[in-house]
Parts: C-alpha cells; structure tokens; sequence
C-alpha cells in the first residue's frame, strides 16, 4: 500500500473535487466522494473536514449542504439536518464577542 502521507493527499484532493463539482454535476460529485471514502477506510485515516460534511452521521447516504441538508445556526451550535432521513447533528461555535 502506498504511503499514509501521499494517501491523505489524496483524500482531501477527492474531497475537495467533489465540493468544487457538487453544482454543476451532483453525480459526479458522489462519486468523488465514495471515491475518497473508500480511500479514507482503506488507509485508516481520519476523515477530512469537508468529506465529513459531504456525508450523513446516522443514513451514511450523501447529503451535502444546501443541496440535500439544511445548516443553521441555534443557540451557539451549527445544526445540520439530513434531508434523507431527517437526522440532526450538532457543532459548537464561539461567537464572536462585540467590542465594547
Ligand atoms: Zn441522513
């Protein structure tokens, strides 16, 4: 197997092709995501930022944001909700603080 650090490489270039074509051509975008899934499970790594949006936690279907899930912002957490299968998860944020 090649090497972990050339593999990661990888997955974030898969990731991020898929992000860049999720617009103009949905299915090509999943496939570059399953492609970098696939990466990611071989080499046992940990999954990128970005390929961790593409997916949904509970159906494992692809749900990118603003195509097939919902973002908003409640409370101080970043609420995604799957489209598929209604599935929230939730990530905090530090608000920013005014300047008094
Ligand atoms: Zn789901």
């Amino acid at each position: 197997m090649a090497d972990k650090w050339v593999l990661a490489g990888e997955i974030s270039v898969w990731a991020r092709a898929s992000v860049a074509t999720l617009r103009s051509d949905p299915e090509l975008a999943e496939k570059q995501a399953k492609m970098a899934i696939s990466l990611q499970k071989k080499a046992r790594l940990k999954k990128p930022y970005e390929l961790k949006l593409l997916f949904c936690r509970r159906c494992k279907r692809f749900s990118p944001p603003s195509e097939r899930s919902t973002t908003r912002l409640r409370n101080g957490y970043i609420v995604r909700r799957c489209a598929e299968c209604g599935a929230a998860s939730r990530t905090g944020y530090v608000r920013q603080r005014d300047k008094a």
